[in-house]
């Protein structure tokens, strides 16, 4: 288990951490969220024993993180950290040698990979002749090679194509499942919902917001109903607890304070003959968000 303790992290007088305490357990995808300088990237450099000037405590499975672990640990960085003259297979092997790898089991990985993300004839290629978004699967193997019992994901998704998307959330699930503990950070809410049943929302450095996802959305209160319809909108609008109606291409979204407002807008949605879709839905974690941190995490 990833134990974090009242952890807090000053640059100079700055205090970029602040007493930021949560646990990711063996099998968990846990969120670290967060608009820019928030503090995500100090955390995720403190767990990783980049730094180590910090007030707290952080350990994995009991142990204070050091050299000794760091092999257990993979780490994608938002920033492209690849040795661009190298090819593939260089900079697997280098990165997999510096994690006390042998370089059979490296190359074989590196096959199985290479196949799984259907790139095999990138192998011998030189990583600056590869497209932004094949740097990036090259990257995502590279942090995987060695197996990572915590793996940390900073914009896994940034510059890939829905497909390949896919590709690596079926991968990162199948790591989570096999045990491994997996901190994930993107600023796609919907991704971040999909994947993380547990969060912390960090801003100025504190958490804002933490726990389960579930627990998160019921104890929001807040509820949609969308409907797809003829309906009258403003008579929708004028019922006490309606916060706000929107229409897009689709639906229509109606944003009300808690689940008791509902009857009342099916009531009146009820007059219409014409109506395709009437759900109620649980709010997204953007709208939670920008409750909570009051500006969008979605860019
Ligand atoms: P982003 O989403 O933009 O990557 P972040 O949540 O990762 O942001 P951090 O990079 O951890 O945020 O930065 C947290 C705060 O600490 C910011 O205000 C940043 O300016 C400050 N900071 C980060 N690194 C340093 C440093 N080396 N010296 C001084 N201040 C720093």
């Amino acid at each position: 288990m990833l134990k974090l303790e009242h952890v807090t992290k000053y640059y100079g007088n700055f205090k970029a951490v602040d007493d930021l305490s949560f646990e990711v357990k063996p099998g968990e995808i846990f969120g670290l969220l967060g608009v820019n300088g928030a503090g995500k990237t100090t955390t995720f450099r403190m767990i990783i024993g980049l730094l180590d000037n910090f007030e707290g405590k952080i350990t994995l499975n009991g142990k204070k993180i050091d050299y000794n672990i760091t092999d257990k640990i993979g780490f994608l960085t938002e920033e492209r950290s690849l040795l661009t003259k190298f090819t593939v297979k260089e900079q697997c092997l280098f990165y997999g040698r510096l994690k006390n790898m042998p370089e059979e089991e490296i190359l074989k990985k590196l096959d199985y990979l290479l196949e799984r993300f259907g790139v095999p004839e990138y192998k011998d290629k030189k990583i600056k002749e590869l497209s932004k978004g094949n740097q990036q699967k090259i990257q995502f193997i590279t942090a995987v090679l060695n197996d990572p019992e915590l793996l940390i994901l900073d914009e896994p998704f940034s510059g890939l194509d829905p497909i390949n998307v896919e590709l690596f959330k079926e991968y990162i699930v199948e790591l989570s499942k096999k045990g491994s503990m997996i901190i994930f950070s993107s600023h796609r809410m919907e991704h971040v919902e999909l994947f993380c049943k547990n969060l912390v929302v960090l801003k100025d450095g504190q958490a804002v917001l933490s726990g389960y996802l579930k627990d998160i959305k019921e104890k929001f209160r807040k509820k949609n109903i969308i409907i797809n319809g003829d309906v009258d909108i403003e008579s929708i609008r004028k019922i006490k607890g309606v916060n706000e109606v929107e229409e897009n291409a689709l639906d229509i979204i109606v944003r009300i304070d808690n689940q008791d407002v509902a009857p009342k807008v099916f009531k009146e949605v009820s007059k219409s003959k014409n109506i395709i879709k009437y759900a109620l839905e649980e709010p997204t974690l953007n709208e939670i968000f920008v409750a909570k941190v009051g500006e969008s995490y979605e860019k």
